[in-house]
């Protein structure tokens, strides 16, 4: 089969692999889409992952065409998504149902092969089953819906409140989505570019601020009299964004850092002031596995999307082919390059 192999950061190949076999208890997924997660970028470009040569890519979807022994739930034909964490079930974390935190965990795409191939072996645990009218592509979105869904929970968003997404990325877009159907009065959204603020706005976001033009404090504070956000997640992991995201809390608010920092915050001594004074949590907000496995943020975001009340559609800026997997992360990596969800399609976009 065809499948994209890092052997080094910025060393792609795409290359004829040998079909993985399903062991007991797993399933061959025909990979239909698999989709390019934040965290992939500086894992192929930058760091690498926890062996070489691997099949990156976690966020992913297809149609089982194989069951190895003792698969008892799933057949031939099933269209599924797949949850990407494997937890241990012996830490203290997975006694406790808290699978995110689990202390050794596996991983497709970065501690196993992963799914930027044709096929991938899945435990029949990981398996999801979706629903007639639930596409391929937003089933490969399920692992970032998830997400949104996570981290919106640790903000205690409430019916009536404002909430700020700093970051208009397929996560920040989903989280979005979600606050309008969990009843937020307001929704903000935070980017840079004229691209990544279109997208925003195609969502229907209340306010949409471009932090390279506007100061978003300074705009969040005219919109709500001064009132600030009552929740607010930084998507970007960028310590100016979490900073300026810390600024546009307002008292009693929930700051939640979900996006992914690789650099160190430093906060001045008026926003640690704004901090206490104003009685702001900052939590964080890691993944999204939790007892029953995978856990209630996946049933709930499969459940949205078959109701037809969120989609991954806009967020979408390239569908690509395999082959096409050195190039764009060479482009990624050189700068420049729109991209929002950039998703492959192992087997082309005919998913009859
Ligand atoms: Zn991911
Ligand atoms: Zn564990």
């Amino acid at each position: 089969m065809k499948a994209v192999m890092m052997y080094k950061p910025k060393d792609l190949r795409v290359e004829d692999v040998p079909e993985p076999k399903p062991k007991d208890g797993e399933a061959l997924v025909k990979v239909m889409g698999c989709g390019v997660c934040g965290s992939d970028i500086p894992r192929i470009n930058r760091y690498g992952a926890y062996f070489a040569p691997i099949i990156p890519g976690h966020e992913f979807s297809g149609v089982i065409v194989e069951t190895g022994r003792e698969v008892r739930d799933f057949k031939n034909g099933d269209r599924v998504t797949v949850a990407p964490l494997i937890p241990c079930h012996k830490c203290e974390w997975c006694g406790r149902g808290l699978y995110s935190l689990c202390s050794s965990y596996d991983y497709f795409g970065s501690r196993r092969h992963g799914a930027m191939a044709e096929y991938v072996a899945v435990p029949e645990a990981n398996l999801l089953k979706l629903s007639d009218n639930v596409d391929y592509i937003d089933a490969a979105t399920t692992d970032p819906c998830a997400n949104a869904l996570h981290g919106l929970a640790q903000s205690k968003l409430q019916p009536g409140e404002t909430f700020l997404a700093y970051g208009a990325g397929p996560i920040g877009l989903f989280a979005l989505q979600v606050a309008r159907v969990h009843g937020a009065a307001r929704l903000i959204t935070v980017d840079i570019g004229e691209k990544k603020i279109e997208v925003a706005k195609k969502y229907g976001v209340d306010i949409v601020i471009d932090a390279s033009k506007e100061d978003p404090a300074e705009v969040i504070k005219k919109e709500t009299g001064g009132r600030m956000a009552d929740a607010v997640i930084d998507f970007t992991g960028a310590p100016p964004a979490q900073k300026k995201a810390i600024n546009c809390a307002g008292k009693m608010a929930r700051v939640v850092l979900l996006g992914i920092s690789h650099s160190g915050l430093s906060l001045d001594e008026h926003e640690v002031d704004s901090i206490m004074r104003g009685q702001i949590s900052v939590i964080g907000s890691w993944n999204s596995f939790t007892q029953p496995f995978p856990g209630n943020d996946w049933f709930e975001s499969l459940k949205l999307f078959s109701e037809g009340k969120i989609s991954s559609k806009h967020m979408i800026s390239h569908k690509l082919a395999l082959d096409d997997a050195p190039d764009i992360f060479r482009k990624i990596d050189a700068g420049g390059l729109f991209f929002n969800k950039v998703m492959f399609l192992p087997h082309g976009e005919n998913f009859g």
